[in-house]
């Protein structure tokens, strides 16, 4: 999205490099030229300004999928002119996605009789597959409480503090208070006994993470579900589970099929899972199925006609591309389960031996779980080195590597660590190299003066001078200080730097 800010000068327009032989003038950035260009001038122009975006491949913070197969491309290239909305018109792509949407249902389990069809939808993404689902469970909590007779307005949610931001979106723009547990210092996931004690009669559900995103690690959904049977069998309620199976959805059922976390657990109402994640798709695919038709109210669903025959649409967006769909079907029939569980089991082992190869260092606690996505998140063991795991992160990217570091949420906001999602195109070589690549930076970072505002925060931690109110918003830790205070420590710090240089010098000579 956009937000307003003022433009330097130099903002306001784009220059191009090989353009320029059909362009004499540089275009307005923000507003709209007067005149047309060649074609070959605007491919030109943006094809230039492209070059800048980083390598997809080698972006390592990202669970989506950056490579298809040709001839899957071919498909979605065919497509890119196909309204998905546009039903009647193009009945296939519907009877696609309604397949998709049964081989997923059937794959997590869905209790479905011999020829009864699935309940669920192809969505953008997760995150749209999340609101969705949370629509659904508030809709039915409201209805049930209504019919009670008992006051419907102030619904919640339970989930860890470990959501994704898709969450706090779905209870921000519609109206529910997110109640999240609490992580703790060596517990980056949410507890199911901390979850089932924050229930209450105004609960629409509990969100549970099947592959959370800071450390891939999966939550005990069975141990919820237990707990919620339990507590609705003493309360009379029943709050039901949502799983948010964004990434693990797709890895789970073939790495570990005999985890119980989906429809076979009888509180799992819902599940979602991002097809462009571990379903191997491009951006723009995800899905949400139902454990049965109960589970949708009726009346969230609209009936549109003008379009042609009566068609049952549950989406916040009307228009859309078919190509996503139609690429998540060619998956999953050209993988079949033999294919999906080849390329999750290549990810996990590669996972496992770039975590083998972080613990060699000796430099990493590693924080993520063998049995989870496959990733490695992994932080500094020696706090007091001088440099930290953003100073990591921003020399890597001199190799190439995007690698992002982050602090943990509330609770655990003194805990930063590194994150390689590992994908399908993310080789054994790639792995290798990338452990050589950190092991060259910890030497370089090794042999240079540790980083100031390390250093600083550091000692004034050690003074127990962190002002927590003075908490950046980014999770960084700000530290207030005078400004003689800090010009002192700037000026010693430097002196010794100097000092220490110097006397290497004439080591040296
Ligand atoms: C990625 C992710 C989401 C959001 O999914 P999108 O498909 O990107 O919208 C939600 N929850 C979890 C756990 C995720 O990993």
């Amino acid at each position: 999205m956009v937000l307003s800010k003022i433009a330097s000068q130099s903002d306001v327009s784009v220059h191009s490099t090989f353009a320029s032989r059909y362009v004499r003038e540089s275009l307005p950035r923000y507003k709209m030229p007067e005149n047309s260009i060649p074609k070959e001038a605007a491919f030109q122009i943006i094809n230039d300004e492209l070059m800048l975006d980083g390598n997809p491949r080698l972006n390592l913070a990202s669970f989506v999928t950056t490579w298809m197969e040709p001839e899957c491309d071919k498909l979605i290239m065919d497509s890119i002119n196909k309204n998905y909305v546009d039903m009647d018109e193009y009945p296939v792509t519907t009877e696609l996605q309604n397949r998709c949407v049964n081989i997923i249902a059937h794959l997590f389990n869905a209790p479905l009789g011999e020829s009864e069809a699935a309940v669920g939808v192809g969505t953008v993404g997760s995150s749209e597959a999340i609101m969705l689902a949370g629509l659904a469970f508030k809709r039915k909590w409201q209805n049930k409480r209504k019919a009670e007779g008992k006051p419907y307005d102030k619904p919640n949610i339970v989930t860890g503090a470990n959501v994704q931001v898709c969450w706090e979106k779905f209870a921000r723009y519609f109206e529910v208070e997110l109640k999240e547990v609490k992580l703790t210092e060596d517990y980056y996931v949410m507890d199911p006994v901390k979850a089932a004690e924050m229930v209450d009669e105004n609960t629409i559900c509990v969100a549970a993470i099947l592959g959370s995103t800071l450390n891939g690690e999966f939550e005990d959904v069975k141990l919820l579900n237990d707990l919620l049977v339990e507590k609705n069998r003493i309360t009379g309620w029943d709050t039901p589970i949502h799983v948010d199976a964004a990434s693990g959805g797709f890895i789970a059922p073939f790495l570990w099929p005999d985890l119980e976390w989906d429809f076979r657990l009888p509180l799992v109402k819902s599940i979602n899972v991002s097809g462009h994640k571990y379903g191997l798709v491009y951006a723009g695919v995800g899905w949400v199925i139902w454990r049965s038709k109960e589970d949708l109210p009726e009346e969230l669903i609209f009936h549109i006609n003008y379009l042609g025959t009566d068609q049952p649409t549950f989406t916040l967006n009307f228009s859309k591309g078919s190509s996503q769909i139609i690429a998540q079907y060619y998956q999953l029939i050209r993988l079949g389960y033999e294919g999906y569980r080849n390329v999750m089991e290549n990810c996990h082992e590669n996972a496992m031996m770039l975590k083998e190869g972080l613990e060699k260092t000796g430099r990493f606690k590693i924080v993520s779980k063998d049995i989870g996505v496959p990733l490695v998140a992994f932080s500094l063991v020696d706090k007091s080195w001088g440099h930290d795991e953003f100073e990591i992160a921003e020399t890597l990217r001199r190799f190439g590597w995007i690698v992002p570091a982050y602090t943990m949420p509330a609770d655990a906001k003194h805990i930063t660590v590194l994150r390689v999602v590992i994908r399908e195109d993310f080789s054994r070589t790639l792995a290798e190299r990338l452990v050589h690549d950190i092991t060259k930076v910890l030497h370089e970072l090794d042999s240079l003066p540790a980083k100031l505002s390390a250093k600083i925060s550091v000692k004034s931690e050690e003074n127990g001078k962190i002002n927590d109110t003075e908490a950046g918003k980014n999770g960084t830790t700000v530290v207030k200080k005078t400004a003689t205070e800090t010009q002192r420590e700037i000026t010693t710090y430097w002196r010794n730097f100097v000092m220490a240089k110097k006397s290497n010098r004439n080591k040296i000579c």
